[in-house]
């Protein structure tokens, strides 16, 4: 075994074995695979082996269609087969709601080139001859569905690894790892020490294991898993001689189940509700390739649906009941990437769909690693949308949610239970005492809306139970003033003899003068967005900058990785050490007037300052801007005066009726101004010329900002797309994200988030289309929920498009 390598690589299974690969395709092939045992010994060898091109999150979908396309060239380079078998599959609906989220899934389908059908039930029977028509409202047809050799594909990555130069020890283990003074990884084996630059936790079933070895509890937890294989069945058989064809993969939704031939019979896998948790805090290092003791009980329900719906499974006997287990992270989605606090150390884990996910994990970690970029928008799955507050019980709780949930609708106003609450401010009872209704974000509970006794959500594709509500909230800020929290924000100070020089650099704005904010863009070196903040010059050297909360690791992992080594400059995370308050509204200011001394006129504080400043008793940070697009301020409290700032301005603001407001009314109040916001509009595959942010971005400042010969470059050439606003003709369901975009009776584009303006009673979508197409007076149209509606450009903000509210 080699003492030295660029890369090592924990963990041979299909994870571990594609890493290496895409490492070796990319020209680094001074990398080396650490296995402890054969290849495939943790839960890849006993997976069944299905994969599919859809997912809940249209970036990963694209990686899975990667992954599925990477087949056929590993089983070439490698002359090693993969055994993949593209057979097609259904995607089965039980209930009407099921059916409207399917349309939704082929609406995303196709702008991200995945060829999907709404098909009838009884066209779903003559593809898939098992199921029972009757009990199916529609399906849709997936060409692109298939499973494979689980052990197959894995060697082939292994081998094409190889003989691109890397190199696979198996029966090492690794035992610990060490940073060495000079940066660079001991990694400890029971066969010695390799000395590695990079570090990849492939770990698989033990990735908390080696997480431990660095300090780092990773949120991923084992679950046991079951699947069935039947005797021979003479259906199959008959099927298989009639059309030459196998039978065709088939996901039944409502009946938690999925499907597939497996030799002379059929295979059947199900996400059963009562699941069960394996190895809840340390996986046995002696677990290899055994399997767990079946519990048909446990799986009966599910069992006793699908029976129903593929009635030839009635007359069948079962050969064998798999149960084995494998990793997930508390959203299902895999854990990927450079961990923040370690550098030179990545994870590529919890990844729980290895045969659809695996290729594209391993690409974007290549790239990564060799370019500094993952070369794709994989915000889904970057270990960096969990921080510290991801605990194991919180795993725990999340993990077996999302298993139970596997294959159920979550609604677009749903919000799920588990783990929660977690965090909390302190108008958190206060909040709830007048009807907050709560949703999460980074794992902090957030105001959605104010509901009155006994109404709560109704959940739906459609507007429900929260819409005239909502409306009122709207209608608040818009005649008179509302309130709302903002502590969900991510909060940062800079300090340091460096700071101002650095923040030029990180930033693409012309910096602001003491006492005043700006919008700032952040890109990254190829010029696309990284960051949208606002940020404040707040005197004496120190710099306030509020940003996306979920955004928060990720982005202070992209902060400390270009902090100066001299110690010149210091970044904090100030998370909820800072609460926050927001009041907008024409009479915004007579509130704050009211509670504080400070001289609050328009001339003397106008729009985008920001002073210290007391509100009653408690002493705050007040900058005037507003997400709104009302005039309004935002207020940064320390958590203990939280409560007293806000008893303050619901005291000032009783005599204008100040109404409460959450995130609903404030994404109505934002659509209507054109705001876009970050992991929506806004995300590392957009340049600021695409995405409408080139206003904020000074590219003729003397500081040479990280992005700015690409961000020139952009400018010039006008880039590629265009985010708009649109209008649509919508009557009672408005876009959610992700919808198809239409024009002239073509999917040029796609929706990134939308909903209901009440205030000026349209139906907003925001989305990016062409540039060539992107000032079209009409000939658009938005799918929602599989129907397509007319829509039209809105360029101008349909409130205050002169911004004469907010600066007044
Ligand atoms: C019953 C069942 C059915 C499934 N069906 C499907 C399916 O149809 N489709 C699909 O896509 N997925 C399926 N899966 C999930 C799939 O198996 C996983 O997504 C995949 O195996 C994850 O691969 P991995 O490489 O991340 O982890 P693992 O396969 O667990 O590999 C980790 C490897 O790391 C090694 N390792 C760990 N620690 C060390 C160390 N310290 N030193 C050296 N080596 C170490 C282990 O020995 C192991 O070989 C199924 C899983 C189960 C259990």
């Amino acid at each position: 075994m080699k003492s030295h390598a660029k890369v090592v690589v924990i963990g041979g299974g299909v994870v571990g074995c594609s890493v290496l690969f895409h490492l070796a395709r990319h020209g680094w092939t001074d990398v080396v695979l650490l296995e402890r045992d054969e290849l495939t010994s943790g839960s890849t060898w006993h997976a069944a082996g299905g994969m599919h091109t859809i997912n809940g999150d249209p970036n990963v979908a694209k990686l899975q269609k990667y992954t599925i396309s990477l087949y056929k060239e590993i089983e070439e380079l490698s002359g090693q087969a993969t055994g993949v078998h593209l057979t097609g599959g259904v995607l089965l609906a039980a209930t009407e709601a099921r059916l409207d989220w399917l349309r939704g899934v082929v609406s995303k389908g196709r702008y991200l080139g995945i060829d999907l059908e709404v098909i009838s039930a009884k066209e779903a029977a003559e593809l898939m001859p098992l199921l029972d028509p009757k009990q199916f409202v529609g399906a849709v047809r997936n060409k692109e569905d298939g499973h494979l050799d689980p052990s197959g594909v894995t060697h082939a990555y292994a081998k094409a690894a190889r003989k691109l130069g890397a190199e696979v020890e198996r029966f090492t283990k690794v035992e610990d790892i060490v940073r060495r003074s000079d940066g660079l990884w001991r990694v400890i084996t029971n066969k010695g020490d390799v000395v590695a630059e990079h570090v990849v936790n492939a770990g698989g079933l033990w990735a908390r294991e080696v997480g431990r070895m660095v300090g780092l509890e990773l949120p991923v937890l084992a679950m046991e898993h079951m699947y069935l294989i039947t005797e021979d069945m003479p259906e199959v058989a008959d099927w298989n001689k009639k059309t030459g064809t196998e039978i065709i993969h088939a996901v039944d939704f409502d009946g938690e189940l999925y499907l597939r031939q497996e030799r002379g019979g059929m295979l059947m896998g199900t996400y059963e509700k009562a699941n069960k948790v394996w190895s809840e805090f340390q996986t046995p290092w002696n677990f290899g390739h055994e399997l767990l003791e079946p519990d048909i009980d446990r799986i009966a329900p599910s069992l006793e649906v699908g029976f129903r719906h593929f009635p030839a499974f009635q007359k069948t006997g079962i050969k064998q009941i798999i149960n084995g287990p494998f990793t997930f992270a508390p959203d299902g989605n895999p854990l990927v990437g450079p961990v923040r606090g370690l550098p030179g150390f990545w994870v590529a884990c919890g990844v729980m769909a290895g045969f659809s996910q695996g290729g594209g994990v391993g690409l974007a970690l290549s790239n990564w690693m060799i370019e500094g970029d993952p070369g794709a928008d994989i915000w889904a799955m970057d270990v960096a949308r969990y921080g510290d507050w991801a605990t194991m019980a919180y795993t725990n709780a999340k993990v077996r949610e999302n298993y139970s949930r596997r294959f159920s609708i979550r609604f677009p106003n749903e919000e799920l239970p588990a783990g929660r609450p977690l965090k909390t401010t302190p108008v958190y009872d206060v909040l709830s005492a007048k009807g907050a209704q709560w949703g999460v974000a980074y794992g902090l509970e957030v105001p959605l809306w104010y509901a009155p006794e006994g109404v709560k959500d109704e959940f739906s594709w459609r507007r429900s139970s929260d819409f005239d509500h909502v409306a009122k909230e709207v209608a608040a800020v818009r005649n008179g003033v509302g309130l709302s929290e903002i502590s969900s924000f991510a909060k940062y100070k800079v300090a340091g003899e460096g700071a101002k020089a650095w923040l030029d650099r990180m930033l693409a704005c012309k910096l602001p003068k003491p006492g005043r904010m700006t919008l700032a863009p952040m890109l990254k070196e190829d010029g696309k967005l990284i960051g949208d903040f606002t940020l404040a010059n707040i005197g004496d050297g120190e710099w306030f900058i509020a940003g996306s909360g979920v955004a928060g690791q990720y982005h202070m992992r992209w902060f400390e990785a270009h902090l100066p080594k001299d110690g010149s400059v210091r970044i904090e995370a100030l998370g909820q050490k800072l609460a926050g308050l927001a009041i907008a509204g024409p009479k915004a200011r007579e509130v704050l007037a009211k509670v504080s001394r400070a001289d609050v006129a328009n001339a003397a504080f106008p729009f985008m300052a920001v002073a210290r400043m007391d509100i009653g008793m408690a002493p705050c940070l007040v900058g005037r801007v507003s997400y709104t697009g009302d005039l309004g301020y935002e207020i940064w409290v320390a958590p203990e005066y939280q409560r007293a700032a806000y008893q303050a301005l619901m005291a000032a603001g009783e005599e204008f009726d100040i109404g409460l407001f959450g995130s609903r009314a404030l994404n109505a109040l934002r659509l209507e101004k054109n705001y876009g916001s970050w992991a929506r509009e806004y995300r590392p595959i957009y340049g600021p010329a695409e995405a409408g942010l080139d206003r904020f971005v000074a590219y003729g400042k003397e500081a040479d900002f990280i992005g700015k010969e690409a961000a020139l470059a952009e400018r010039k050439q006008g880039g590629k797309l265009r985010l708009r606003a649109f209008i649509v003709d919508a009557t009672d369901a408005d876009v959610i994200g992700d919808e198809a975009i239409w024009y002239d009776g073509v999917v040029r584009g796609w929706v990134t988030s939308g909903g209901y303006a009440h205030n000026s009673k349209k139906s907003v979508a925001m989305g990016y289309v062409p540039k060539e197409i992107a000032d079209e007076p009409d000939g658009f149209e938005i799918e929602i929920l599989g129907k397509r509606h007319a829509a039209r450009i809105q360029p101008a903000p349909l409130f205050d498009a002169n911004f004469e509210r907010m600066r007044a």
